[in-house]
């Protein structure tokens, strides 16, 4: 339902008022946002599995942990955090005492995608209100049954002046928000265009915006890889969510040496963690709707598929694939796959990957698999990403310690 300029004006004076600026306050609010989390945490797993088929292990390591994780960092370093921070004089200024003091910001708007429908609303919103800010959420409808549970959990936690969730059509909802409103930030995740769009319309008011956008991270497979463990984690990291994971390895490049026994090893992992059925596996997500499934199954005639390549339109269901033999002109490998589709090349030398990789420039995420050090440090070198890890893929991003986000 679209928010009335009213009730944003209401929230604008409760800001100015002064009633989030306190740490008590803050804390408060944290305390009360986990422990209506953890009250509904059933109701949210039941939620995710609605929208995307996620198991209640997933849901957990993905989702509500990864919230409770973050809200409990904040609630620890919150008054560190609102303290001023002293740094050196200089001679001109001598002998003043120099600080920097981080202020709110206002009333902020927070817009989330449908793949972690759950955490890319909360974990942004923890950020927002130890901020001590006020936040408007607005939820993707595509995934409706996390929506409806995020609007309970905040309408039950918070006062309509402090924080408020708006349901909806997010290109009706977004823009009157945007345009009838002076947001002191928008907080965006989501595709490209949409992002360039929000950009736009935020211009126009000199509103800042940080934008977390999708890419097309690659993962390399070294000649000296740990073969066995590189295609179980790298089974895991592109399959986890049916590969609507914005940080999901995109496409592999495989050393020519061990490329067929890492394809036997991938395919073993993959029957190990879905069966020789993933359609009837728990473990395995769903297509989020009709349109994206439509969008994946056209992938499919841009290249061989050598494992995998089943799906059904009205169960929503698309196999973990592998597919070789794709030219680098096609949508397949243009654009940003985020499904279970996951196109396979060789390589003789590392200058031929490279040259692979930097036809996308700055991916939003690199894994690289190998045990040379050298490897590590010349690839770290060269290529300039978002996030990564070595001999790992995804799991960078449940670190908190590890800032997130891409280049630029
Ligand atoms: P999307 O752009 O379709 O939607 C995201 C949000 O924008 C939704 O809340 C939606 O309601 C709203 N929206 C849709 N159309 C709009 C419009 N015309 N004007 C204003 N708002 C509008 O994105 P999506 O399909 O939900 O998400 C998938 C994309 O998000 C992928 O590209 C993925 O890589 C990216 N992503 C990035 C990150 C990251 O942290 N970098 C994380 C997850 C997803």
């Amino acid at each position: 339902m679209q928010i009335q300029a009213d009730a944003l004006q209401a929230m604008r004076n409760y800001f100015k008022s002064g009633a989030t600026m306190t740490y008590a306050f803050r804390k408060k609010q944290l305390l009360a946002l986990r422990s209506t989390v953890l009250k509904y945490q059933d109701a949210i797993s039941e939620a995710l599995y609605a929208d995307l088929k996620k198991s209640e292990e997933e849901s957990f390591a993905t989702e509500t942990g990864l919230f409770l994780t973050e809200v409990n960092f904040a609630i620890k370093n919150l008054r560190r955090w609102m303290q001023p921070k002293y740094v050196s004089s200089n001679l001109l200024n001598l002998p003043s005492s120099n600080r920097i003091y981080r202020d709110p910001l206002g009333v902020v708007l927070i817009i989330a995608p449908w793949n972690y429908p759950f955490q890319l609303l909360m974990i942004p919103l923890v950020g927002a209100l130890a901020g001590g800010n006020c936040a408007i959420v607005k939820p993707s409808e595509l995934a409706p049954a996390t929506a409806s549970i995020v609007e309970r959990i905040l309408n039950e936690t918070f006062s309509a002046t402090y924080v408020k969730t708006t349901l909806g059509d997010g290109a009706i909802i977004v823009p009157a928000l945007i345009t009838n409103f002076r947001f002191d930030h928008i907080f965006y995740t989501g595709s490209i265009d949409v992002g360039r769009s929000i950009y736009q319309m935020a211009a126009a008011d000199l509103v800042p915006v940080t934008l977390e956008l999708g890419g097309k991270s690659p993962a390399i497979i070294e000649e000296d890889a740990n073969l066995p463990v590189a295609a179980r984690r790298i089974a895991l990291g592109k399959f986890l969510n049916a590969g609507q994971t914005c940080v999901a390895p995109d496409y592999l490049l495989l050393h020519q040496n061990v490329k067929d026994q890492f394809m036997n090893l991938l395919k073993k992992a993959i029957t190990e963690f879905y069966t020789d059925d993933p359609s009837s596996s728990n473990d395995f997500c769903k297509i989020i709707n009709k349109h994206r499934h439509d969008k994946l199954v056209s992938f499919l005639s841009q290249g061989k598929i050598v494992y995998g390549g089943a799906y059904n339109r009205e169960t929503l269901y698309m196999a973990p694939t592998l597919m070789e033999e794709v030219s680098m002109e096609t949508s397949l490998m243009k654009e940003e796959i985020f499904g279970p589709i996951l196109p396979l090349f060789s390589f003789n030398t590392r200058e031929e990957a490279f040259s692979v990789v930097s036809r996308n420039a700055n991916p939003l995420a690199f894994y690289l698999f190998t045990n040379n050090n050298e490897a590590e440090k010349e690839w770290i070198s060269r290529l300039r990403f978002g996030g990564g890890c070595v001999n790992n893929a995804v799991w960078q991003v449940a670190n908190h310690h590890l800032p997130f986000g891409g280049v630029g």
